[in-house]
Order: C-alpha cells, then structure tokens, then sequence
C-alpha cells in the first residue's frame, strides 16, 4: 500500500492524501488551496489523479482547506461516497454553496479583467451534489470504506464535526494503521469537545503542524478578556468591532458572551451577529447538541446556546448597513475574520476612525491582510479604495486559537503512541509525517519530536509517496 502527499505538503492549505491499497484508491480530504488569486486558481483546478481512479473520500472536518474542493469531484462526475461525521455534513452544506458563491463572484470578477469568459471553479449545483454523495456518521464507530480498508473517527476538538481518522489497511496478510490527525484543536475551547487521541496505536501518523513552532496563551482568560473590552468600550460609548469567521469562532464568542450576560459580567448592550452564513452555521451548531462539551456548565443549564436577549442575527444587508445610523454602544460581529471582505468592512469605514470605538482581533492575521494592518495599529488603514484613520483601540486575543500549539500536537501523538490497547500488543514508534504546516513551523516541530523520541519524522515534498 501507499500514501501520496497530494495537498498541505509543506504549506497550510489545499488537504489530500491519497491513500491506494488492493487495487483502490481513497482520499483523506480534498480541500482548497488558499492565498494569492494568481497562485492558487491553476493549482486548485488541476485534479492529482483522475476521478473515475477514486473508490471513497474520508473528509476530515468541514473547513474550506480541507472539504473546499469536492465539488470539483462531483462536477467531473464522482458519484462514490464521501464519509464524514453527521455535523461535518451538515456544515459543509453551508460552508460548499458559500464557496460555491464566492467561486462565482470571482469568475465574474476575472472575466470582467481579462474581458474574456472565464468559468467558476464550480457552480451551486457541484456544491449539491458534493453534499448529497456525503455520508454522515458517528464518532467511535467503525466503517468500511472499500474492500480490506475500515475506518473510525476520533473526535479532534478543532471545529464542530472535526475529525482525525485511523484507517485500518489489510492488504495480502499485513495489517497497517494509518492516523491522520486532521486538524487538532485545543482543550478547553468553548462549546466543543477536548481532542480524543485516536487509541489502538498506529504504523504511520499524519499530523498537522500549523503552530509547531509557537505556543498559544491558555484558552481560560479569554472569556475574561472579553468581559473587559466589551465593558470599557460600552462604558466610553463606543462599539466593539469583530471581524469573525463564520463558522466556528462566531459561535464560541455568542457562547461566552451569552455565559458573561448571564454573570452580569458585561452590560446590557446590543450584540449584532452580522453574517448570513454566521447564521446558517449557528443552525447547523443548534442541530448537534449531542456532540457539546457536556462538561461545561452552559451546555447543561441552557436549552438554547445562541439566543438570549442581548443577541441579535441580521441577515438582511439592509439591516446590516442600518446599523451604521444606530446610536449608542453594541457589539458587531461580522465577516470576514481577517477583513478581508465581506460586511465587517462597512463596520470598519464608518468605526476605524472613532476613539470611543475597540476593534478586536480574536484570530490569526495573515499577512498583507486589513486585519494585520490593524494588528500592527497603521495609523491609516484602505477600506473599500478610502483612507481612513485607525483611532478606535485595538486589542488582541489569542486565546481563541482552534489549532493547538506544539506542546499540545505533541501531547497528542504521544497519546497515540502509548495507547497500549493494540491488539498484537504492539505499542511501537509510528513514522510521523507532518502535513498542513509551513516550512519553517515543520522543520521546528520536526527536530522537536526527533529529540522526543520519533527517530522518524519527515515533512513530505507535494506528491511524495511512501510505501508501507
Ligand atoms: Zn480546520
Ligand atoms: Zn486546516
């Protein structure tokens, strides 16, 4: 059997791992790559391999770096399953047509440049069927994929519905595990549930890298951070401004701030969740209460996380530039989290430059990003082709990462590793391959887990391939 390293070898985005064994081939993701127009439109058109090879998909979470080109499948006429956990399923149906959407527009866009027809990457209908070939099932459950392969999902704490997968290959007599840890979040994050390492050992683990150079501030602290920005804010008059993405860290904040309402920890000010898909998101959340964090206290003493009274969802655009004209403190929470776009820059145009306003970072800020001029406090910022001065305050929050930093991957796989429960009472030293990580965060996290004991641990090139 055989691995290819097809996406996320030595960058971030654009997961795939193509597994072949017995004759038949599976994916591990098949996810988008994202950065540069120019750079990735070619790469993210080009399939590495052709579809009718493809027997199953096994889809980590519902991120678009990891299920964002699956339409692309089914456009070229895949019609085999896609097997994910029932909340990745039902997040992706909202998260592929906004992709969906936003191909669109960006074929427009380019088509107006070149003043030649240039098609979307794929349409609402690719979207649909990607959808309708998915297969949601549950955690700890075993499934068969394709003949002499079965897999199981763990829960990977990283976003709702996330998953790392051990595959179990049976191939002429040998048996072979294979983990990926799809993307790995940390203890503690609100409403989800801790990172489960996927038990019974493995021969080879996949691992996520993103921060295997950095370590994060703890997630407890966070919450408290908020209460404080949003009192001072409120108490100077002004509005606090999050840009937010839509799935995921939109919810975790509505969950803390509905926790601090309930202490009376922050004042009775309006919170404005401005984002349709941050609302079509918080549905698919209010649809799994059976995968919360049953530990924590709110799951338990609420019915309904994301509606209280100081909370609001404002769907309409209308509504949503409507609240430009509204006087007195608030909360707005919109898209996109690095301001790149979407409805937070209308918040920004009219707010960046009001003293009495706090514009809050709550996520990682890529570079040459609107959010990381804010981060860096430009003294003016470029909304929509207008200068316009950066006055309000700006604070940062770490403390929401969903990825865990290298301390906590590496608790991870040495959990994988010491589980003793194999059943040949093996408990040997996986090969480790880092994917989904820059360069320079792998080679660090590498040398790492080479001191801690992993005599074998590589950070594959795109399209390497292993043999086991
Ligand atoms: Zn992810
Ligand atoms: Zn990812």
């Amino acid at each position: 059997m055989e691995i290819e390293f097809a996406g996320a070898a030595r960058e971030v985005t654009g997961s795939c791992h193509i597994v072949r064994m017995n004759g038949k081939t599976v994916l591990l993701d098949f996810g988008m790559f994202q950065g540069r127009r120019s750079e990735t439109r070619a790469k993210n058109a080009a399939l590495p391999l052709a579809v009718r090879e493809i027997d199953a998909v096994v889809l980590s979470h519902a991120h678009i770096d990891h299920a964002g080109r699956l339409p692309l499948l089914t456009a070229n006429g895949y019609a085999n399953p896609i097997y994910c956990t029932a909340a990745t399923r039902d997040l992706s149906a909202v998260m592929l047509a906004d992709s969906a959407h936003i191909q669109e527009k960006d074929a427009e866009f380019l088509a107006k440049r070149q003043r030649e027809a240039v098609p979307p990457l794929y349409g609402m209908r690719d979207a649909t069927t990607a959808v309708d070939r998915m297969i949601g099932l549950p955690y700890d459950t075993w499934f068969d994929v394709v003949p002499g392969m079965r897999a199981i999902f763990s829960d990977a704490g990283h976003i709702l519905g996330s998953a790392s997968v051990t595959l179990e290959c049976v191939e002429g007599g040998t048996r072979k595990r294979i983990v990926f840890s799809g993307d790995v979040g940390r203890n503690g994050l609100p409403i989800i549930r801790d990172p489960k390492p996927p038990t019974g050992g493995a021969d080879v683990v996949i691992l996520e890298s993103t921060y295997g150079n950095r370590t994060h501030p703890p997630v407890a602290g966070a919450r408290d951070q908020l209460a404080r920005v949003v009192s001072e804010t409120a108490a100077r008059g002004g509005r606090v401004l999050v840009p937010a993405f839509s799935v995921g860290r939109t919810q975790e904040l509505v969950y803390d701030l509905h926790i601090l309402a309930r202490e009376g920890k922050i004042p009775e000010v309006p919170i404005y969740i401005d984002s349709p898909l941050a609302i079509d998101a918080t549905t698919v959340f209010a649809m799994h209460p059976e995968i919360f964090d049953q530990t924590e206290d709110l799951v338990q003493k609420v019915q309904d996380l994301f509606k209280f009274p100081l909370v609001r969802y404002t769907r309409d655009a209308a509504e949503s530039k409507a609240l430009n004209s509204q006087h007195g403190p608030m909360v707005v929470i919109a898209a996109s989290g690095m301001a790149e776009a979407g409805r937070i820059l209308h918040h920004l145009a009219h707010g960046a430059s009001d003293p009495r306003n706090t514009i809050l970072i709550v996520g990682f800020q890529a570079e040459h990003t609107l959010g990381r001029r804010i981060v860096e406090q430009a003294p003016v910022l470029r909304v929509f082709g207008d200068e316009v001065p950066l006055r309000a305050r700006v604070e940062v929050l770490a403390g929401y990462s969903a990825h865990g930093d290298r301390n906590e991957l590496r608790q991870w796989l040495d959990a994988v590793r010491d589980d003793g429960t194999r059943e040949d009472g093996g408990g040997a030293t996986p090969d480790v391959y880092l994917v989904h990580g820059e360069p320079e965060a792998q080679d660090a996290f590498a040398e790492q887990l080479r001191e801690a004991g992993y005599p074998s641990v590589d950070a594959p090139v795109p399209h390497r391939k292993i043999v086991l």
